[in-house]
């Protein structure tokens, strides 16, 4: 039963939520608690779509990999046919966890990989063996290995998975945790026509950084989302660069975002919400200035910035 409550918990996002420390202490304790709006988030904001970024993936894959290296595949079982159909990897053993941009690459020991991108609402949960507990509801795919299992979880089932001959090919895009040299970055965006912000989310370019993480970057970078890339100076860039890293690193120690319904592999909470200064905070309080944040919309997307700290 508590094997169940654990592989159920992360994904109910109603009135009530249950909160779930298995991961984070050896004893099992379950605890059903009212979930409690944090300060400065406004209902608009739990509508914005929160989709894991490099943060709550590379926390997957960190999370993965004290699980699954040296693991064999006991089985593979699609449970929607959207996904697709997949080879039998029945005896495949997982040589290794990486992350591209937004995607977790489990390396087989053929070569091949198997490549996971959760997209809006996908999510992956661990069931450690012998406690296997049901699959949680909008569960699309399980991975059974030797110590456990990895369910794919996925109300919008938007989520793909493939099986690669080579992960990395055709993949361009920079790091966003390795973003290189600022002059590198100023060169990629120095003929376009376009704001930052759309520059930073741009997957072909940085690969990494969705809507929360982007407002947060520029605010630390002290730039307005909207600035043309090509207006952007050398120490512009210098600051963008060194906020991405500052941004993600302290994003990914904390696990994630969870605003809404965002959980890491054992169903946990990250608590990257506590450190955010903008993003969500229309109206409220510049914690630099005291000005007031401002919310406009960009790409269809809401962007929370302040005017006074952000030129
Ligand atoms: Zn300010």
């Amino acid at each position: 039963m508590l094997a169940t409550l654990n592989g159920m918990a992360g994904f109910y996002a109603g009135r009530f939520c249950m909160r779930v420390d298995f991961l984070c202490r050896p004893a099992v304790t379950v605890k059903l608690e009212k979930s409690v709006s944090a300060p400065g988030w406004t209902d608009r904001t739990r509508k914005e779509e929160h989709m894991p970024e490099l943060p709550e993936v590379e926390t997957l894959c960190r999370q993965l990999r004290q699980k699954v290296p040296h693991a064999k595949i006991k089985g593979t079982f699609i449970l929607d046919s959207k996904l697709g159909k997949l080879d039998n990897l029945k005896g495949r053993g997982i040589a290794s966890v990486t992350r591209l941009g937004k995607r977790i690459v489990l390396g087989l020991d053929d070569g091949r990989s198997l490549e996971i991108h959760l997209r809006m609402t996908g999510r992956l949960l661990w069931q450690e063996k012998p406690d296997i507990g049901e699959k949680p509801p909008h569960s699309r795919f399980i991975l059974d290995l030797t110590p456990g299992r990895i369910i794919i979880v996925d109300p919008r089932r938007f989520a793909t998975l493939s099986l690669v001959a080579d992960a990395a090919k055709g993949n361009a895009a920079v790091d966003a945790l390795k973003p290189g040299c600022p002059e590198a970055l100023k060169e990629k965006g120095c003929n376009r026509s376009r704001s930052i912000k759309s520059f930073l989310m741009d997957q072909s370019i940085i690969g990494g950084i969705g809507n929360i993480y982007a407002c947060e970057i520029l605010y630390r970078a002290g730039l307005n989302p909207l600035r043309r890339t090509a207006d952007l100076t050398s120490e512009d860039w210098r600051r963008v660069g060194s906020a991405m890293v500052e941004v993600l690193s302290k994003a990914v120690v904390c696990r994630g975002t969870s605003i809404s319904d965002w959980r890491d592999l054992f169903g946990c909470k990250g608590e990257y919400q506590k450190e955010l200064r903008v993003y969500g905070r229309e109206g409220k309080k510049c914690p630099h200035c005291g000005g007031i944040i401002q919310r406009v919309r960009l790409l269809g997307r809401g962007t929370w910035f302040c005017p006074n700290c952000q030129a």
